[in-house]
């Protein structure tokens, strides 16, 4: 799981942070979440799986890596 939050999506309502403290944070002054560290173990992972499941607007979503791209 990789987390990132479309900040054109993201309405600043704050349950994304109640529901995976460890992983988001909301930014001052209104400017939405940001994740502050990838999931890591089950604990965080289920907590981000439910702050995405919570998530009002679809802004907090899971990505997946780049790291592909180099492996031919
Ligand atoms: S739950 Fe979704 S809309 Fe609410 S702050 Fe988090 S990312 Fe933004």
């Amino acid at each position: 799981m990789y987390l990132e939050v479309d900040e054109d999506l993201c309405t600043d309502c704050g349950l994304c942070e109640e529901r995976a403290p460890e992983n988001l944070e909301m930014k001052p002054d209104s400017g939405g979440a940001r994740v502050i560290k990838q999931p890591i173990g089950e604990s965080e992972r289920a907590n981000c799986t439910e702050a995405m499941d919570y998530c009002p607007s679809g802004g907090l979503k899971a990505a997946t890596p780049k790291a592909e791209e180099s492996a031919a």
